[in-house]
């Protein structure tokens, strides 16, 4: 992926873009741009920048730069930047931290709203059955993103539910009450870090 070569000038930084968006903002300053993050990360290559590129610009304070990056949307939450960063910074977190930003500030991003629905899809069937149902899941998905998109895998589908690999019908949880409370939970643990940040 080729570099950016910005001409920076003092109105484009944000110098409290760090302290913003980075649980430990001194910690993110000391990134060596080494670049273990991106070889680690699954999705850096359908990135627009690399994550050690977003740091970069996290750094410098390239704010709309770093909040208009498809970066963090792609980011899968796992974790592996973050267990092998050798600055111990808590890079998986700042990811959070941006896409919350980013939907705070209303940042229109052509992935956003799909990668949003495809969170919305998951969660919504996690939540009803407490494990993933994939037929629902993803009727939920291409539904709510381009209904003609699951023509793509009807075939994958068919075959996959003749093999008996997926059902048709989802298993209900004997404890779909203590389901539902992880979720109030989480919600609102997520309030109050918007609250935060
Ligand atoms: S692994 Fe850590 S130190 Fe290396 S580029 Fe990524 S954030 Fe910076
Ligand atoms: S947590 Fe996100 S940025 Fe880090 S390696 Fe995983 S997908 Fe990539």
């Amino acid at each position: 992926m080729p570099e950016t070569i910005f001409n920076l000038t003092r109105e484009m930084l944000d110098h409290t873009f760090a302290e913003t968006v980075a649980p430990d903002r001194e910690k993110l300053l000391t990134c060596i741009q080494c670049g273990t993050c991106t070889a680690s990360c699954p999705t850096a290559y359908a990135m627009d920048y690399t994550p050690r590129q977003l740091w970069r610009l996290v750094q410098v304070g390239l704010r709309e730069e770093a909040l208009n990056s498809q970066t963090f949307w792609l980011c899968t939450n796992c974790y592996s930047c973050t267990i092998r960063c050798p600055r111990g910074i808590a890079l998986t977190e700042t990811m959070a931290a941006l896409k919350r930003l980013a939907i705070a500030e209303n940042v229109k991003h052509r992935e956003k709203e799909t990668i949003a629905s495809y969170y919305r899809a998951f969660n919504t069937t996690i939540r009803r059955h407490g494990r993933n149902h994939e037929v629902e899941f993803l009727l939920r998905y291409f539904l709510s993103t381009n209904p003609l998109h699951a023509l793509k895998f009807a075939r994958l589908g068919i075959g996959l539910l003749l093999k008996g690999r997926i059902s048709l019908l989802p298993k209900e949880p004997k404890n779909k009450h203590e389901i539902d409370r992880l979720f109030q939970a989480s919600l609102a643990l997520e309030k109050a870090k918007e609250v935060r940040t």
